[in-house]
């Protein structure tokens, strides 16, 4: 017998081939099977990492990223992890500039991950040396220096029409009829909608969901909680045309969805998804035992244990409200 030593050449490859859960509680009473692309199974614990490795590795064929060069992106978040651990595993530095807003939790993650993070006062113009945006374009223009800007990027959708798109024709057989996922950048939704309208003829139907508020669903870019998704502008990695439909959700809706995903389905996972999944089983309604609807879960609940799952921080923002006849802070939801 061969003796097989099994492993992976590093995590980059463990990028990828998420799996899908069929969702079976939430989805009471309707016909269509719900399936859940679980995300969180990337290494980097988000759907972000497909992106950063095509980002990369097409900035290293292009010749904007050379041996030895500094990756640098405002990012505070997924995207940042993403590009961290394969900046790492390539010999790339990271920096990221991110707002003073954001949580020591998620700055320390990235530390964690060997990238170094400039933090940038909120408190000033946009114009202010010191401002997010000036950091950022000051340290894109030093020597070595490659920025992605995942939002105008076309390897950021490019990534999703190569792989997530693929993977999901595949594990449906062919069976999937409607794809529903969040729009940040857009480009989960424009590269997995566009390749499965390509192979399905058209026939797949594409539903994006957005928070309520946000430019997608005809808002002017009012504040929202629900993370990474939503814009105040349209970015070019959005192709609008993919979409058949946006569904806007409120917050208290993706909150509470959120925490019915972990409570009821084992899905520990974040806010966008919990928008996604209501945005997903609102486009199942009226659909029969042959349709699959597919919606995308990009990261981990982890990030979120002091907001979405923290019983204070809910009902200081009025979201526990009208869960159950007769919730009080403190009951079991
Ligand atoms: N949810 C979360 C938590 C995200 O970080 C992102 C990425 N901004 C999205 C959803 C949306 O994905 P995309 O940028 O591909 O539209």
């Amino acid at each position: 017998m061969e003796n097989m030593v099994q492993f992976h050449d590093s995590m980059i490859s463990l990028v990828g081939n998420t799996p899908l859960v069929k969702l079976n509680r939430v989805t009471e009473g309707l016909q269509a099977t719900v399936l859940a692309k679980v995300e969180y199974f990337n290494p980097g614990g988000s759907v972000k990492d497909r992106i950063a490795v095509r980002m990369i590795e097409a900035a290293e064929q292009s010749g904007a990223l050379k041996p030895g060069g500094t990756i640098v992106e405002p990012t505070s978040g997924n995207t940042g992890v993403g590009l961290a651990i394969v900046a790492q595993q390539k010999g790339y530095k990271c920096i990221f500039v991110c707002p003073d807003k954001v949580s020591m939790d998620k700055i320390n993650v990235m530390r964690a991950y060997g990238a170094e993070v400039v933090v940038c006062p909120t408190a000033v113009d946009p114009e202010h040396p010191d401002s997010y945006y000036n950091v950022s374009d000051r340290l894109a223009r030093e020597p070595g220096a490659w920025k992605p800007d995942q939002y105008s990027n076309p390897n950021n959708p490019r990534s999703h029409y190569e792989t997530t798109g693929p993977e999901l024709w595949e594990q449906t057989e062919g069976k999937i009829t409607h794809f529903v996922a969040g729009v940040g950048t857009g480009g989960t939704i424009s590269g997995t909608g566009n390749y499965l309208k390509e192979v399905s003829g058209g026939k797949v139907k594409v539903i994006g969901a957005d928070p309520e508020g946000s430019v997608y669903s005809g808002g002017s870019g009012r504040p929202y909680l629900v993370e990474g998704v939503g814009e105040d502008f349209w970015p070019t990695a959005y192709d609008p045309n993919v979409t058949d439909e946006i569904i806007a959700v409120s917050d208290k809706d993706s909150f509470q969805m959120t925490r019915r995903l972990a409570k009821e389905e084992g899905l520990l996972v974040g806010g966008s998804c919990g928008m996604a999944v209501v945005a997903a089983l609102k486009a199942a309604e009226g659909l029969g035992p042959d349709d699959v609807v597919v919606v995308l879960l990009p990261d981990s609940g982890r990030g979120y244990l002091s907001k979405i799952f923290s019983d204070e921080w809910m009902a200081g923002h009025g979201f526990l409200e009208e869960a159950g006849p007769s919730a009080r802070i403190g009951d079991v939801l």
